[in-house]
């Protein structure tokens, strides 16, 4: 089955056809270095993670560049209020950028370009368009003319009317509609500032994606993301400069937007001015809690965030988690490793007991990559699984084929979702058999009825966070999710 994206220009589900075939060449904007990204922002570059590591199990080749806008008024004002250089303020926080990502387990892009290290393509290109009559300079100022580009408003579908009315936007002086946006913009006093042909100055906003992008992938790329909140007027502007400046289009031949996310306690706006950091929720839930938030709803819908979702993927995430300790205490020698698998769809259908679920999820996915229906074949894979947990542990026999089968499927589908669950439960090898070791202790314990010693033993490990639960055929143990601080 070919892979169907939902596209914004066409706003309608397609087959994915790429400019090269088995090749996907993407940007996602990026962020704006300027402070700490909130969970909102993390859910777009979560997705886009993800639609990435998708790909790639599908057997395509991605190349995956993203900006980082480090020239912005907004950086130039937090400069101010901190008493540093811009470039200290860029730095500071791409670095913040990078860790948060690292925290939820997203894997930077391809290739990351910054805007101050591309002025000079921007000039080009903005000279370009002064040259072909889309842009015009006014004092010291460049500004992109709209209505020289009949097109504009084909992405976000609206008539220059529309967007006059539904943006108020001031006319400012200088410009010759109120919607002309400015492509370069002269220096102040104290601003970091690039020579130019129009005197001193530093590239808008806009201009930096498209150039960067074309740059770095060409004309008529495959996707461009970003968070649905961009659309207009941002990506409107980026398509307007790279199909005028090149004459022809199409800029891009998929765009994809991520939904954005709803607040929805007043408590939590009060306290926390209505945005939720990254670093807030990573202090409180492991990262792979907030990818399943993230994640488990379709990228396109609108998400609302409370503590009692994240509490409710904590919860799902955890019998995840719990089921691979099963395996894993079932298993020990035998337990599998993550595969490193790719499932191209022209590959022979995948066999085994899990093929079904690998087959069920790569269905699912292509279809516009809807998670919730892959998130529902994991649990119905961990489900049937958890069934030959009993008997895997008694030892050889059908069951505990079963169980390595399952639990090799449940790694690899995972692993495509970006969860890691060889690190994430923190039952490393040793860890495993010292925890083991203690519950064999405790065992004989009990068995020479010092149940005080036993009960010690229990209450000790329980203090670390290591779960027991008697069963049948033994305890079994699991290093649970860390208690949320209140
Ligand atoms: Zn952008």
């Amino acid at each position: 089955m070919p892979i169907k994206v939902h596209d914004q220009m066409l706003r309608s589900t397609v087959v994915l056809e790429t400019r090269d075939p088995g090749r996907i060449a993407m940007y996602v904007c990026g962020p704006t270095v300027y402070n700490l990204i909130h969970i909102g922002n993390a859910r777009t570059f979560l997705w886009f993670d993800f639609i990435r590591r998708y790909f790639l199990y599908r057997g395509w080749q991605v190349t995956y560049v993203m900006n980082y806008t480090d020239v912005d008024d907004r950086i130039i004002e937090r400069a101010g209020v901190e008493g540093v250089p811009a470039d200290a303020v860029t730095s500071k926080y791409s670095k913040a950028f990078e860790d948060d990502m690292a925290a939820l387990g997203v894997n930077p892009a391809d290739i990351i370009c910054r805007a101050t290290d591309h002025v000079e393509d921007m000039v080009e290109a903005i000279d370009g368009l002064v040259e072909r009559g889309s842009a015009y300079e006014s004092d010291g100022d460049v500004f992109f003319s709209i209505e020289s580009f009949d097109a504009y408003g084909k992405l976000s579908g609206r008539t220059l009317e529309d967007m006059r009315a539904g943006e108020r936007i001031e006319p400012q002086a200088g410009k010759r509609h109120p919607l002309d946006f400015a492509l370069w913009k002269s220096a102040k006093e104290g601003e970091p500032s690039w020579p130019s042909p129009w005197g001193p100055g530093r590239p808008g906003w806009h201009i930096e994606c498209s150039v960067m992008s074309t740059k770095y992938l060409g004309m008529g790329f495959d996707i461009h993301g970003g968070a649905s909140d961009l659309t207009f007027p941002h990506h409107e502007n980026e398509i307007a400069q790279a199909e005028a400046l090149a004459g022809a289009g199409p800029f891009v031949r998929f765009w994809m937007h991520a939904g954005l996310v709803q607040m929805e306690s007043q408590k939590m706006s009060k306290s926390l001015g209505n945005v939720v950091l990254v670093r807030d929720v990573v202090a409180r839930y492991p990262g792979e809690v907030a990818r399943y938030w993230a994640l488990a709803g379709s990228y396109r819908t609108q998400l609302t965030f409370s503590d009692g979702v994240l509490d409710d993927s904590a919860q799902a995430y955890d019998r995840w988690s719990t089921f691979l300790a099963a395996a894993r205490h079932a298993l020990g020698g035998d337990m599998p490793a993550t595969p490193a698998a790719t499932r191209p769809a022209d590959a022979e259908p995948p066999e085994g007991p899990g093929g079904e679920y690998v087959q069920r999820f790569t269905d699912t996915l292509d279809d516009d990559f809807n998670s919730s229906g892959a998130f529902a074949v994991v649990h119905d894979l961990v489900r049937e699984a958890n069934r030959c947990v009993e008997g895997a542990q008694r030892g050889p026999g059908e069951d505990r084929n079963l169980l390595i089968a399952f639990t090799e499927t449940f790694l690899e589908l995972t692993s495509v979702m970006g969860f890691r669950f060889d690190a994430a439960t923190g039952s490393d090898e040793l860890t495993a058999r010292l925890i083991d070791y203690l519950l064999e202790l405790r065992e004989g314990a009990r068995r020479n009825k010092e149940f005080a010693a036993a009960d010690g033993i229990r209450d000790r490990l329980e203090s670390f966070g290591v779960s027991i639960e008697d069963t049948p055929v033994g305890p079994r143990w699991r290093l649970g999710t860390p208690p949320a601080a209140a």
